[in-house]
């Protein structure tokens, strides 16, 4: 089994997932990279899958797709950037081979984004990122995002190892920071990260239980995180709307 992450441009991810001679990669934006990181683990990808389909993950897949004779799999609602061979659209699970994947409708950074879940990782695109989550200002529906952390990602398992397609870590920690200055997980999480990152390697991924412990998005009822949505959205009962709260509050930050 075979699980790799790749850096592109300044904080895009493509991953890479294996068994065997069956394998797949997610979001290859950049299709150097992708095939590079194909190459160095000694296997040639069959499937392209894809998170969303913003063209910084999705704008490669064509060519590496052409190179490899691989089928690219994709949520038709996102259809107005790309058009993928297989719709993901109302699928929950996914055989490739010997991949098993389950599949999470997860709509709101845009229309057709999806998380999908492999072997104990969370693959989350744009939609939940180290201490943060996607914003909405190409395609995306911030009340659509809310009901997705609420209804989709909170039921998950704790343990799920979380990849997203960016590492905005360090920005996001800073925001999560100015809200809960006392987090000590979100304090040792930017420790961590930066750590790796002036080491030149990569931040080790988290988990849903650390995110939860320091994304303010899936922290809605925290003390600091409370009194700030409530500074934005006084006497706001709904879910939904403190959540569309704090991603405008994060907009500004
Ligand atoms: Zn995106």
């Amino acid at each position: 089994m075979i699980f790799a992450r790749r850096r592109y441009r300044a904080d895009n991810y493509v991953y890479l997932l294996a068994a065997e001679d069956d394998a797949a990669l997610v979001d290859p934006g950049d299709p150097e990279v992708a095939l590079a990181l194909a190459a160095a683990h000694g296997v040639r990808p069959r499937w392209i899958l894809h998170t969303h389909g913003h063209p910084d993950h999705a704008g490669g897949s064509a060519r590496v797709a052409a190179a490899l004779g691989a089928e690219v799999l994709g949520h038709g609602g996102d259809a107005r950037w790309y058009a993928p061979d297989v719709d993901l659209a109302g699928r929950d699970a996914l055989a490739l081979g010997r991949l098993r994947l389950r599949v999470h409708g997860a709509p709101g950074h845009t229309p057709g984004s999806v998380l999908l879940e492999w072997e104990g990782r969370l693959l989350t695109g744009d939609t939940l990122f180290w201490a943060g989550c996607g914003n909405c200002r190409s395609g995306g529906e911030p009340a659509r995002l809310a009901r997705t952390f609420l209804e989709v990602i909170a039921p998950l398992d704790g343990a799920l190892e979380i990849h997203p397609g960016h590492d905005y870590a360090v920005p996001n920690l800073a925001f999560a920071l100015g809200l809960e200055p006392g987090n000590a997980a979100a304090r040792t999480r930017l420790a961590e990260v930066e750590v790796a990152h002036r080491a030149g390697a990569e931040p080790a991924p988290s988990t849903l239980a650390r995110e939860r412990a320091v994304n303010p998005f899936l922290r809605l009822d925290a003390p600091g995180v409370a009194a700030a949505v409530a500074r934005a959205a006084p006497d706001e009962p709904d879910a939904v709307a403190r959540f569309v709260a704090l991603r405008a509050l994060r907009d500004r930050a």
